[in-house]
């Protein structure tokens, strides 16, 4: 019986129960997933290439004729050794077999075979293990073959059979999503010509064309499915608000918005009168001042007679954000309020009564504020500062307190251009890409031990001109006992040898965050000079007053790390200094040179993202995009492009794909979409 695409796997010829419970491992359950299951690697046995240029690298074919008797030796370990000599015109090797016996029987001297595999070993004394063995008689002819990823229960062998009778039996029926006009003018293969070639590619050539279609097609289906979401979500009407209280907040300000503020909040405003619920991302390198633009869309919409909050991930950054708004909204008798959840009882019962009866028309908090309890009837407008540090999940129970609110996203974490359009292709984005004037550029230097006395030197003459400093220590491990251990340490040694005249808080992670504030409210009113810290600092913390920062063992950290940590010094109007100190050499010296070259966060990101790839630069798991099956997000990023313009182009003739000629496409968004869901 013929195979088709929704097929168990337990139909194909050579897939039993065992095999198929290892597929299932592998995600695996259909013949469908099996074509869309890509081979990891492939083997060259294309041609074939003389011993000299064997390779310990990639699997290659040689022709060889066996030069000596085929020994069997009795390893002390209990295995079967079988070895032979062998050679072609440019050299010889040892063709080693273990725990093979039969291939006593099946090797003779004198005769030539095709082997098979990579080799070790010095340039004259190679080493051929476990190589496929053929008689030459023409198998090994012309075939580039698939390497599976595999798992305990499956071979190599039985999956490619596998896929090679699924492409057989229904490559005929698989259908295309990518529309045909988008395929014809981004030149791509069909479907059926890519994922012939992605398993058994006819040539090279035929595997990138391949290769370029899928990656295309995941990125477009990604890219649609975003920009969808995006467009159900403009269909969500709601009261649009009257923004016309915009001047006289801002000459509350203490300061005139710079050119990208002010467009930032044009744009807000626009949505937040538009009668459509907002969902905007407002990006910013760190002191950007997103802080001043989200104040301005809750003073509009507090002025509406609704309520508005923001969310932070950390309780200092929380404590800050409730001082930085009460700033702005005092003159106007608006009444705030700091929720945590170290908030004391009888404070709370009354922030939750103030909230309740709308009294208490903004509140700064962090998850507390997500709490059942929370009540905020009139909520209008959830402002997420970091968001990356909240699941998009969070995100929208904060928001379901209030009918129809409006989402602002800021965001510190400067992400590449490309990739912030896909990961935030459901939220429309302002980027402040313009720092308040006056700011000088943080002077980013990185020394070693030997530059040590000089630094605590320079320390000192910045404090004596009134600065303060940070001296961040690398977290050991969360919670690490070494942490504290040796932060406490080094804090001790600084407040006793070092720098016994001046004053020195330590500030880390093992901290209540009362005692966390207390540290930080004493170092905002200059009661401190020099501020020890584990990487508590690293969101959002304001005290221009501080110039100078020094980072401990800086290859700890990673880019976009040490540019977040850079960024609390230079929010003043003085020339401010980043010492990066280790000792780190060759790669990791290169990549901590990045910092000492460039200001520019999103620079530091695209280098980060280079180097470490999306996983690690958002940690794991946290992007919230689906996993890949083929496309890299470092890699593939021109293909990005093109396929997130290419969406966009799409979505703008078609914004519900409900045109016959999209239906599949729809299709293929939709199940995507359950998969986002499930992730998120
Ligand atoms: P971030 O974007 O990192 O959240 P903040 O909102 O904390 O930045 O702003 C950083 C600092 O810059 C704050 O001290 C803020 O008062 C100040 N600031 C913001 N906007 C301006 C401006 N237009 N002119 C001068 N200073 C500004
Ligand atoms: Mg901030």
């Amino acid at each position: 019986m013929a195979l088709e695409l929704g097929s168990d796997v337990r139909m194909i010829r050579g897939i039993g129960d065992k095999s198929a419970k290892a597929l299932e491992k592998l995600g695996i359950r259909t013949c469908r997933d099996l074509l869309n299951h890509y081979p990891r690697g492939y083997e060259d046995r294309t041609k074939i290439v003389p011993v000299a240029e064997l390779s310990e690298e990639i699997g290659r074919v040689a022709e060889v004729t066996v030069t000596s008797p085929v020994r069997k030796v009795r390893l002390r370990s209990g295995k079967v050794l079988v070895q032979a000599e062998a050679a072609d015109d440019s050299g010889s090797l040892t063709l080693n077999f273990f725990n093979q016996e039969y291939m006593k029987n099946v090797l003779s001297q004198g005769e030539t075979y095709y082997v098979y595999g990579k080799v070790s070993g010095a340039k004259f004394a190679k080493d051929m293990t476990n190589p496929e063995v053929r008689k030459k008689d023409g198998e090994f002819t012309g075939e580039i073959l698939p390497i599976y990823p595999l798992t305990d229960g499956i071979r190599q062998n039985d999956l490619r059979k596998a896929v090679r009778a699924v492409l057989k039996d229904t490559l005929d029926a698989v259908t295309d999503s990518l529309p045909a006009p988008v395929r014809r003018e981004h030149e791509l293969a069909t479907v059926k010509f890519s994922l012939q070639n992605i398993h058994y590619p006819d040539s090279e050539e035929a595997l990138a064309l391949a290769r370029k279609r899928l990656i295309f097609g995941e990125f477009f289906t990604l890219a649609a499915a975003l920009g969808m979401r995006k467009n159900l979500r403009k269909g969500e009407s709601t009261l649009a608000l009257d923004v016309s209280c915009r001047e006289e907040f801002e000459k509350s300000l203490p300061f005139r918005l710079t050119g990208a503020q002010s467009r930032a909040v044009s744009e807000i405003l626009e949505d937040l009168s538009s009668g459509r619920v907002m969902n905007r991302l407002v990006q910013g390198d760190v002191g950007s001042g997103k802080t001043a633009v989200a104040a301005a869309a809750a003073f509009t919409v507090i002025r509406n007679g609704k309520q508005a909050a923001v969310m932070a991930p950390t309780e200092i950054l929380a404590a800050q954000h409730d001082e930085t708004f009460r700033r702005f909204f005092e003159p106007f008798g608006v009444k705030t309020a700091l929720l945590t959840s170290s908030t004391r009882a009888s404070e709370r019962r009354r922030i939750l009564a103030g909230l309740e009866s709308g009294e208490i028309a903004f509140v700064s908090g962090t998850h507390a504020l997500l709490e059942e309890s929370v009540q905020i009837p009139e909520l209008s407008l959830v402002i997420c500062d970091e968001q990356h540090r909240f699941g998009v999940e969070q995100r929208t129970r904060l928001a379901r307190k209030g009918n129809e609110v409006h989402t602002l996203v800021m965001s510190a974490t400067p992400i590449p251009r490309t990739l912030a359009l896909v990961m935030y292709g459901d939220l429309e984005v302002s980027i402040i890409d313009e720092l308040p004037p006056g700011r000088e550029p943080v002077k980013t230097y990185l020394i070693g031990e030997d530059h040590r006395e000089g630094l605590y030197g320079f320390i000192r003459k910045t404090v004596r001109e009134g600065r303060q400093a940070y001296i961040v220590c690398p977290l050991v491990e969360e919670n690490d006992d070494l942490e504290l251990a040796s932060a406490e340490e080094y804090t001790e040694e600084l407040r006793t040898r070092v720098f016994p005249d001046l004053r020195i808080g330590l500030l880390h992670g093992r901290m209540k965050a009362k005692e966390k504030n207390g540290i930080m409210e004493a170092f905002a009113a200059r009661e401190i000079d020099i501020l020890v810290s584990t990487t508590v600092i690293e969101v959002g913390i304001d005290v221009p007053n501080a110039t100078l920062m020094v980072v401990e063992n800086a290859e700890r950290f990673g880019l976009s790390q040490l540019h977040q940590l850079r960024g609390r010094v230079g929010r003043g109007k003085e020339q401010s200094f980043c010492f990066l100190l280790s000792e780190a050499k060759g790669e990791t010296r290169a990549r901590l040179k990045v910092m000492t070259a460039t200001n520019d966060g999103f620079r530091v990101a695209e280098e980060d993202l280079a180097l470490r790839g999306p996983g690690d630069f958002f940690g794991k798991r946290q992007h919230g995009l689906p996993e890949m099956r083929i496309a890299s997000f470092s890699e593939d990023v021109k293909t990005l492009k093109i396929a997130q313009g290419a969406a966009a182009k799409l979505l703008e003739e078609d914004p519900m794909l409900e045109k016959e000629e999209n239906r599949l496409l729809k299709k293929a968004v939709k199940s995507l979409s359950d998969r986002l869901e499930e992730n998120r």
